[in-house]
């Protein structure tokens, strides 16, 4: 293929080598500070970042972990979780959200999800028996679930709100900030998120100190004090060089985020008469668009046509959970979940973060409207 233009190189799914290009010398500090200190497990750069994270989403705690699904297990664990409950959530997630609440011995419980991608809430209360402790709504691809009817469907049923918000770092709903509105609020510092680490990582944030204080315990062996074990606790901490790292980078996570909500509003311009379904956000919230999302009922010839033209796509997820061979202990047969089941078939992930150009949204979504349709 002869490519003549400069600029028409392939464009990639995500790349992070471009935002490495923008705060490398700041980094590279950043990571010297923590190997000249000598300290490298829980010291002054997490206990820092905790604050200012924590913070910044509106909540007293934050509790930096190994990951987003520590974060999500240990959150669930803290407020009581285990053993013989149901907890109700999306099947349309990273696998994560199912194995986190299995591994406090509860039982995930899939509900179906709405045109936004994430939970229906009007489904949830089917779902609830005797035994649901528990919702864990899923902002998915950096969308607020409906956290004001949750709210008051968690009230009612006595369930705690543990919010996934692993894919949605700074996004709001009703002018609060993802993560604060639920019992516990986690997120995962995977170096793809909003918010990305250069490793692993993740954090859990509260408002209750009886959940911080569990949570503290549960990532360092159970213990209050050095050598004074009060549960048979986990090993699962954030540590400094990551923490010092995402302390840099928190302070360019609201410009990030307005950069992706520029590219949501060309792409939904320059898509809004193709023949793809693009983003539907609900208006009483600020989406992070981790992710941006497009939809089709011919999504393989597509993206094949995309990678033809050199756009890199990614899907996720192509499985819902309750079809993983992982899940077949839960008897859910195709057809029990409608809507994440057409929308797993259909959905397509266009290039997008905050390094992406307008001319690359302009070019991919050429490529779009340029798709002949599917060839019989
Ligand atoms: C990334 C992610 C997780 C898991 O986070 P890790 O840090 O990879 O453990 C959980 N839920 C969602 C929705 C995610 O996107």
């Amino acid at each position: 293929m002869k490519r003549t233009e400069p600029d028409t190189g392939n464009i990639p799914a995500f790349d992070l080598k471009r935002q490495y290009r923008s705060i490398g010398a700041e980094i590279d500090q950043a990571i010297r500070g923590v190997l000249e200190s000598g300290w490298f497990i829980l010291g002054d750069n997490v206990r820092s970042f905790e604050q200012e994270f924590s913070e910044y989403c509106g909540a007293s705690f934050g509790i930096g972990l190994a990951s987003g699904t520590d974060a999500l297990q240990f959150g669930l664990r803290a407020c009581g979780i285990g053993e013989g409950d149901e907890v109700i959530t999306a099947a349309n997630s990273a696998f994560a959200t199912a194995t986190a609440i299995s591994w406090t011995g509860a039982k995930p419980v899939f509900s179906d999800i709405d045109d936004t991608y994430t939970i229906d809430v009007a489904k949830i209360e089917e779902k609830v028996t005797a035994r649901t402790k528990a919702v864990v709504p899923v902002h998915l691809y950096g969308q607020p679930a409906d956290l004001g009817a949750l709210v008051e469907i968690a009230k009612k049923h006595d369930l705690k709100i543990i919010e996934d918000a692993c894919q949605a770092h700074g996004a709001e709903y009703n002018g609060k900030k993802v993560g604060s509105v639920g019992d516990v609020g986690c997120f995962s510092f995977y170096p793809t998120k909003n918010l990305g680490a250069y490793g692993d990582g993740g954090m859990a944030i509260t408002s209750h100190e009886d959940i911080a204080e569990k949570l503290r315990l549960l990532r360092d062996y159970g213990q209050v004090s050095r050598y004074d074990h009060r549960v048979k606790g986990y090993n699962s901490r954030l540590d400094e060089l990551q923490a010092a790292i995402l302390r840099v980078k928190l302070r360019k996570l609201d410009e990030w985020n307005v950069k992706r909500r520029q590219h949501a509003k060309l792409y939904d311009e320059l898509l809004g008469s193709a023949s793809v379904v693009t983003p539907i956000v609900r208006d009483d919230v600020l989406h992070a668009y981790h992710l941006y999302v497009v939809r089709s009922p011919y999504r393989d010839q597509l993206r094949q046509w995309l990678k033809e033209n050199g756009v890199a796509t990614d899907i996720h997820y192509p499985v819902p959970i309750h079809l993983q061979p992982a899940y077949s202990e839960l008897g859910m047969e195709r057809g029990s979940l409608p809507l994440t089941e057409q929308y797993a078939a259909e959905i397509l992930s266009l290039p997008m973060y905050p390094e992406l150009t307008r001319d690359e949204i302009k070019r991919c979504a050429e490529i779009i409207r340029s798709f002949p349709g599917p060839s019989e």
